[in-house]
């Protein structure tokens, strides 16, 4: 089994780092001590830091590379393979979720997953038997850029907020929102539009 590309690695940890508050922000927000402005924010929001070092170690299937994630969601990279999920005729990509519990893609669903192929994910499928559990999958003409998912932090305490969410390990916030300028960033956020759900049986039936 190939290891998916936004899986990260043993040797890529995240790294800690002290937060600081940068009251030249509009309405505030937080930044890394000693930050550096090229590569610790993408579009002015304040991103974790982590080693890019992809087969470093071993591979941590469960867990997310953030950056790789980024990379995929901003270029509609397959979550799988890494390469892009453009080309299709009809301009699509294909959106596969897990541990949905059947429920189908909604219109403007916003998602941290990014796009995968047809073989791709019919692999994934085949070997991770804990994705079929509830998948469900859409074609997506309209992949909007929504926001991020990450840790927001409390502007008077600088503590971290869980999530509102339960069971969530991250908050979803949208780019419009202040609070963004309160968050580090651990997944690029997209809403989808335009879906036409796609049965994963049909997408289980193409492994070989
Ligand atoms: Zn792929």
């Amino acid at each position: 089994m190939r290891v998916p590309f936004i899986a990260p690695w043993t040797g890529e940890k995240q790294t800690p780092v002290p937060l600081v508050r940068r009251p030249s922000l509009l309405g505030g927000g937080i930044g890394y001590e000693g930050e550096h402005p090229r590569l610790d924010r993408r579009n002015g929001i304040l991103w974790v830091r982590m080693p890019a070092v992809r087969g470093a170690g071993y591979p941590r299937l469960a867990k997310v590379h953030a950056l790789r994630q980024r990379q995929a969601m901003a270029h509609m990279l397959c979550q799988v393979c890494g390469r892009s999920t453009f080309g299709r005729e009809d301009g699509t990509h294909l959106f596969l979720i897990a541990e949905r519990s059947g429920v189908p893609i909604a219109e403007g669903e916003k998602t941290a997953v990014p796009p995968i192929h047809e073989p791709c994910a019919a692999e994934s499928l085949q070997n991770c038997p804990h994705l079929r559990d509830g998948a469900v999958a859409a074609w997506v003409k309209n992949p909007l850029p929504w926001g991020v998912a990450g840790i927001e932090y409390a502007p008077l305490t600088l503590a971290p907020i869980p999530p509102a969410r339960e069971g969530q390990e991250l908050t979803f916030v949208p780019y419009e929102s202040p609070r963004v300028h309160w968050t580090i960033a651990a997944r690029d956020v997209v809403s989808l539009h335009d879906c036409t759900p796609v049965d994963v049986r049909h997408l289980m039936a193409l492994a070989v």
